[in-house]
């Protein structure tokens, strides 16, 4: 039986440990810290379960959220945009949610979100593939439903086409304005609290992994990836040698480089990164302002009024033992939307780059491993030539700086380890 090693027991490596062991290897997840999830993670504060960096899941392929049976808590509208002092609510059926921008003033949204929804169907096709497609692929099928301007157009001058300026940043994230409008159909989904936070994700798909014969070690940093004449031989971790005909790495490209001692090839730049992400443990819900009441148990969406977004998932959970209010962007501005906001905080544990380069062992404190922009789209993530498969037999890498890319998806876990059992079955490992 062929032996695999997972580096990193988030999401990702979770999902191509229990995808290789079904398939008939012997899987060893490696993990450094004390615990599953990485960035999909649930920890107690105060007493309080939050889910600590990631808090909605929503780019999931619904196949995997079947096949990990993840509890996810299906809000409608599942979200609102705060809007010239107005909500939008994001309704799961289309026309009503149409409509929405409609009585907002905004007449151009149908046809906007028509094209968008007809691309992603496109970029369906191109979701479980085990070498990731190039720009042109995807250009060539999107041309077929006039939606090529996702690829041929920046965010920002695409969304200029169709929406007012103040909503640019409900459908991209800043520093995204001059990159190809394929991130905008990325990040476009149906974003859903999961009862127990976003480390039940993990968990899910854990009890999985171990009913069918995972080995998963927590405590375990590698140090080094064991490599002979190009060939992966295992890994290192706590003085002691884990011999692998498979390597899988889901830690992040820059910390996978760091591991391997001379491969020239192997050079990333997380790129920089300047988020805050504010978990508030609250006594009591502060008063809503008239514009959200009615939608408290959606994702709240504050950009247009520069304070992120929030969501309050204590609301639609009541396993988190607390009341709970994630932010995602600053907190100051929400005193002004919440008056009584300050007397309701209990305690705020705030996430920073810094702090998840230390937990989460991420160089940089990247949310996406890489940045979501160019040249790490399509088969440039997270090198051209490389997808999944690197230059050194035996070694592949599957976490969130690989294509499609970052948030909670487990496609590029569920991807890296279809091409290993590719690769074994044409007899190349
Ligand atoms: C503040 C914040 C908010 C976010 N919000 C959302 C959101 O709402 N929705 C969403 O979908 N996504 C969100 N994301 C992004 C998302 O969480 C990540 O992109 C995703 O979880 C990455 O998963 P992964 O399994 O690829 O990698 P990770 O979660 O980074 O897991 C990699 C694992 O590898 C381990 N590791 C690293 N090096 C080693 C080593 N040498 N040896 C052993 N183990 C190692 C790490 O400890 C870690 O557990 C957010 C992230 C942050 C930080």
């Amino acid at each position: 039986m062929r032996k695999v090693v997972v580096i990193g027991a988030g999401h990702n490596g979770l999902v191509a440990a229990y995808n290789l062991r079904r398939r008939g290897f012997c899987v060893s997840v490696l993990e450094a810290s004390n615990k599953i999830g990485g960035m999909a993670d649930t920890s107690e504060i105060f007493g309080v379960k939050v889910s600590r960096a990631s808090y909605v899941l929503g780019v999931m392929p619904k196949p995997l959220v079947e096949l990990f049976e993840i509890p996810v808590i299906e809000q409608d509208p599942y979200e609102v945009i705060v809007y010239e002092g107005k909500p939008i609510a994001l309704w799961k059926e289309k026309q009503r949610r149409r409509k929405e921008f409609e009585k907002a003033g905004i007449e151009r949204y149908s046809e906007f979100e028509q094209t968008l929804l007809n691309f992603k169907e496109v970029l369906k096709k191109f979701t479980f593939v085990t070498k990731p497609p190039s720009r042109e692929e995807v250009l060539e099928e999107a041309k077929k439903v006039g939606a090529e301007d996702f690829l041929l157009k920046s965010c920002e001058a695409l969304l200029s086409r169709y929406l007012p300026k103040e909503l640019h940043y409900s459908f991209y994230y800043p520093g995204m304005n001059n990159s190809s409008a394929y991130l905008v159909a990325y990040f476009f989904a149906e974003w859903q609290v999961v009862k127990g936070g976003m480390g039940a994700v993990a968990q899910s798909v854990f009890k999985k992994a171990l009913e069918i014969g995972v080995e998963v070690r927590l405590n375990t940093k590698v140090e080094r990836i064991l490599i002979s004449k190009d060939r992966v031989l295992g890994v290192e971790a706590d003085g002691k040698k884990f011999e692998a005909d498979i390597v899988l790495s889901t830690a992040s490209p820059v910390a996978t480089a760091s591991l391997l001692c001379h491969a020239p090839n192997f050079r990333f730049e997380a790129g920089k990164s300047n988020w805050r992400k504010h978990n508030v443990i609250l006594k009591s819900y502060p008063k809503p302002p008239d514009v959200i009441k009615g939608y408290l148990n959606s994702l709240i969406d504050l950009e247009s009024m520069g304070a992120g977004e929030i969501v309050f998932p204590s609301l639609c959970d009541d396993t988190l033992g607390g009341k709970v209010l994630n932010v995602m962007g600053e907190l100051e501005p929400l005193f002004e939307l919440f008056p009584d906001l300050k007397d309701c905080i209990k305690v705020v544990d705030t996430l920073t780059p810094k702090l998840a380069e230390k937990l989460y062992n991420l160089p940089g404190g990247n949310v996406n491993h890489l940045p979501m922009k160019e040249p790490y789209l399509f088969d440039e993530r997270p090198k051209k030539g490389m997808g999944y498969r690197t230059p050194i037999k035996g070694l592949y890498m599957g976490g969130a700086g690989t294509y499609p890319g970052g948030q909670v998806s487990g496609v590029p876990g569920y991807n890296a380890s279809n091409a290993v059992i590719e690769d074994f079955e044409q007899g190349e490992l």
